[in-house]
Parts: structure tokens; C-alpha cells; sequence
């Protein structure tokens, strides 16, 4: 049990696991054009991690014992590519379920614990598998013309329980080691088959994974961002998949069903959070960059959306930091962060995005979207035009401008940052879902009690 290196990593995903994309089974992931990038982030990642030695484990699997380590993990995830930020993510969560759990049922509280520390010897990746197919989302999973639309129990064996249906939109599982699988909402008694979380490595027999990636893979110089960032996302299809015991950890206790997802929404939003706060710092200094360029930097309007951004990139980091300020310890002596500032700074990060986003596109002009590609301002006849005319203020010859306004597009205008805007929205269960959180965790009585004693009456 060791550390792997990028190439260990490499040879440890041709175990045999199933996966489609562009319709055709892929039987080299590592040559396929549609993986190239993931398989590079995440090997890249492993070379960058790798230490000699049994004991070395990966800065990864650290648990926060601390506000201080919970600021340093937060800080660590930045820089990993996404499947080391999920398995982050993925593991914490079942710990944070593991210690809600606890109380009730020790086994599977151990279990988790034992496929933590399984994960950790042995360098393994892990995604969450949470979304279900849903299919009529009015209707209850027993109430589904298809019984599979959520995912649930159809075998219970002294060894095992076999699990059917799909997990859908989950992020880098083609590259990943691990399937770690979770209720994607609360279930009610009677709905014991489908109260079911599990840890299933990719390779078993019965996973299929179908793969999308809308990643150019051409023409790379006029998409800097999405052509250096983007993992494939997996429509898992899960056909009647046998789960050890050992690797169960909720089968019919609706009880806990929604302890998971809850769990998981903490830390999937606490990280996206993070990335948020980078976000908008980005997308002011993309502001700030075009406006200096086209010389409208003291333009009153552009100023004050520039200071809005700044407004708002700040406010994201205050929540995040608040976050880690108002961390709570688990009898375990973990940290999880505020449920209340984690899935309020979120939720203010997401929903603002998109208006962010607009500011950049009003600052920025219409060459963001009509700027000629980075080969034809490199053609001998056309390029000397192309940037003498997209020259601005102070930018040289024009092609610094030109790249500005590429990566602009990429990163918020084409199709990754319509990728990027979806995303925004959805990621972490979706707005609704952090609003219900951080109503639940407000103190609701103390803004009553002020409210109350502004009005000068009184309940009693
Ligand atoms: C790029 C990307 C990566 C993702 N990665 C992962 C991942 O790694 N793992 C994972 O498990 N999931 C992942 N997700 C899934 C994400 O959590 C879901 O997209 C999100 O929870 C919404 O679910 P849905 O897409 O099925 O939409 P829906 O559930 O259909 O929601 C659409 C809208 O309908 C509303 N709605 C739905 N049902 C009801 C109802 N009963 N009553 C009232 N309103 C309702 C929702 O609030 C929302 O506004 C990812 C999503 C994206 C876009």
C-alpha cells in the first residue's frame, strides 16, 4: 500500500471498467480524444502528490482537526483537479454521515471508516453518485411508472445487496476509481429499497458509463480555459450490481436516507464556494483587463460595475471565510463547516453569477464573441490587419487583446462558460436546496425576538 505515481494511476484504470462516449464503447481510455485532458489533470496530479515510502498517503485524505486545517484544506483544493477535489468531498461527507449515524447504527459508522482508510492506503479516486434519473419528479420513487427512476435495492443476499437504476451527471466517474453511492433525497417508510447507500469500485460488473464532454479538441490556443480544464461527465448506468457487505452503508433505513445527501451537500458547497470566491475574482480582473484595453477604465458605468464585481467577489470569500470561522467540532473531533454561512454564501455565489457574468459581457464588447481565431491572426496576409485593428489602448500590437477577448469567450460565452453558467446553478443539489438548508439553519427565533422588540409587543 503505497502512494501511486501518474503512470501507476494510468495503468490502474484498464481494470476492465465499461465506458461509452460518442457512441461507441471506449476500449483505450487512455488514447481517447475525449479523455485526454482529464487523464492528464488527474495523472499530473498524482505525479505532483507522489511520495516514495508504505506510510506516504496523499494531503487529500487530511480530516480538519481544526478551523485552521479546515482553512488549509480549502486552500490545498484549489489547486487539485476535480477528481481529487470530489474524492475530498466524497470521503468527508461519508465521515460527516458516519458521525450523524453513529448514534444508531456503530456498523456502518465502522464500515465507512474502514473504506476511508481503504481509499487513503491504497491512493484511490472517488466521485459522488447522488442525482437519480427521477424520472416524474412529482411523483415518489414507489410511485415512478419505472421503479428504477430512483436507484434502489432489487436483492437483499446474506452477503450483499444487488442495487439497479442510474446516476446521472456525475462528474470525471470514467477516471475515477470509485463510485461512492447516496440517496439523492429523503425517502419515507415504505421506501426501504431505495434508502440505499454503497461504495462501488467503477469495474464492477453491471456499472456502464456514458460519457459526455463538450471540450473543444481542436483549435486549443483560441479556447485557453476549456481546453486546459474539463473532465467528462458519466450518466452511470448501475444494472443489477452486486455490493458486499462491507461496502453498505444504508439498506432501508429511511431514517438516515437523507443524512447523506445533507452531508454531502455541505462540503460539495463548501468547495464550491471556494471555487466561487476565485471565480469572482477572476471575473473582475478579466473586467478590469478589457476595460483597461479598450481605455474605458474611468468610464463612470464601467466603474461602477467593476465595483460591483468587487462587491460581490468580496462578499463570496466573506461567506466562505465565515464559514470556516463558525465550524463545528463532531465528537469525533472533526470539522464540518457552518451549515448556515456554507449554503448562504453559495447560494448568494450561484445565483449572482450569471449577473456577474453580464457586467463582463457589457465592459467587454462584442469582440468577445466575433475576435478572429489565433490562427488566422498568425496568417502572413491577414494577420498583420488583424492586429493592427484589434490593437486598444497601451496593448501593443493587438494580438494581446485578441487572447483577452478569446478567453473571455471560453471562460464565460461558448460552451464552456454556458457549461460554467448551468453548472453554477445546478452543482450542490441547486438553489432550492440551499435555500431549504439555510432556512433550516438560521436562528430564526433570535431574528423574531428582534423583530418582536422593535415592535415594542410582545407574544406572551
Ligand atoms: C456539470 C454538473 C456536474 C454535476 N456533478 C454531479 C456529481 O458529481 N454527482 C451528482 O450526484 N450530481 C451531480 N450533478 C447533479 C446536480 O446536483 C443536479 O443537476 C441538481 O441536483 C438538479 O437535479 P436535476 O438535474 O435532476 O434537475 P431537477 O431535479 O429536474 O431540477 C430542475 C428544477 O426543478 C425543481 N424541482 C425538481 N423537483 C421538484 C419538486 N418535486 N418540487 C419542486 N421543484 C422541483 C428544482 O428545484 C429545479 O429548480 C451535477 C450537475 C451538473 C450540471
Amino acid at each position: 500500500m503505497a502512494m501511486m505515481t501518474g503512470g501507476e494511476y494510468l495503468a490502474s484504470l484498464n481494470d476492465g471498467r465499461r465506458i461509452f462516449a460518442d457512441g461507441e464503447e471506449v476500449k483505450d481510455l487512455a488514447t481517447h480524444p475525449q479523455f485526454a485532458t482529464a487523464l492528464d489533470l488527474v495523472a499530473g496530479g498524482y505525479e505532483r502528490h507522489h511520495r516514495p515510502g508504505d506510510d506516504a498517503r496523499g494531503p487529500y485524505f487530511m480530516i480538519p482537526r481544526s478551523r485552521e486545517e479546515l482553512k488549509d484544506l480549502l486552500d490545498l483544493l484549489l489547486g487539485w483537479d476535480m477528481v481529487t477535489v470530489t474524492t475530498s468531498q466524497g470521503l468527508l461527507a461519508l465521515l460527516t454521515a458516519a458521525a450523524r449515524i453513529r448514534p444508531k447504527s456503530e456498523e456502518y459508522a465502522r464500515r465507512i471508516e474502514d473504506y476511508f482508510a481503504y481509499c487513503r492506503d491504497n491512493d484511490l479516486r472517488c466521485v459522488q453518485a447522488i442525482t437519480d434519473a427521477k424520472g416524474d419528479r412529482m411523483r415518489p420513487p414507489g410511485g415512478q411508472d419505472d421503479p428504477d427512476s430512483y436507484t434502489r435495492i432489487v436483492e437483499r443476499r446474506p452477503d450483499g445487496i444487488v442495487v439497479r437504476g442510474a446516476k446521472l451527471h456525475i462528474s470525471s466517474a470514467a477516471v475515477s476509481h470509485e463510485l461512492v453511492v447516496m440517496p439523492t433525497k429523503k425517502m419515507k417508510p415504505g421506501e426501504e429499497d431505495w434508502a440505499v447507500a454503497c461504495a462501488i469500485p467503477v469495474n464492477t460488473p453491471g456499472v456502464k458509463i456514458v460519457n459526455t464532454n463538450y471540450a473543444p479538441r481542436e483549435r486549443v490556443a483560441d479556447f485557453p480555459v476549456s481546453s486546459r480544464h474539463n473532465m467528462p461527465e458519466g450518466f452511470v448506468i448501475l444494472d443489477d450490481v452486486f455490493v458486499p457487505n462491507e461496502r453498505v452503508f444504508l439498506a432501508g433505513e429511511t431514517e438516515h436516507s437523507a443524512t447523506f445527501a445533507h452531508s454531502l451537500g455541505l462540503w460539495e458547497r463548501l468547495g464550491g464556494t471556494a471555487h466561487l470566491a476565485e471565480y469572482g475574482d477572476t471575473l473582475v480582473g478579466l473586467a478590469q483587463l478589457v476595460a483597461e484595453a479598450n481605455g474605458t477604465e474611468r468610464v463612470p458605468h464601467i466603474r461602477e460595475k467593476i465595483a460591483e464585481m468587487i462587491i460581490y467577489a468580496t462578499l463570496v470569500r466573506a461567506g466562505l471565510e465565515a464559514a470556516i470561522a463558525n465550524a463545528e467540532a463532531s465528537p469525533e473531533g472533526w470539522y464540518f463547516p457552518s451549515e448556515l454561512f456554507t449554503n448562504a454564501a453559495k447560494h448568494y455565489g450561484a445565483a449572482e453569477f450569471s449577473l456577474m457574468v453580464r457586467h463582463l459581457h457589457d465592459i467587454g464588447g462584442g469582440s468577445i464573441v466575433t475576435a478572429p481565431s489565433i490562427a488566422d491572426v498568425e496568417h502572413d496576409e491577414v494577420g498583420p490587419f488583424i492586429k493592427k485593428y484589434m490593437a486598444g489602448k497601451d496593448t501593443g500590437d493587438g494580438e494581446y487583446r485578441t487572447r483577452l477577448f478569446h478567453a473571455i469567450r471560453d471562460f464565460t460565452a461558448d460552451a464552456y462558460g454556458g457549461w460554467q453558467l448551468v453548472t453554477m446553478i445546478q452543482s450542490g443539489g441547486g438553489l432550492f436546496a440551499q435555500r431549504l438548508v439555510a432556512r433550516k439553519h438560521y436562528p430564526m427565533d433570535d431574528a423574531k425576538a428582534l423583530a418582536l422588540k422593535l415592535a415594542g409587543i410582545s407574544k406572551d
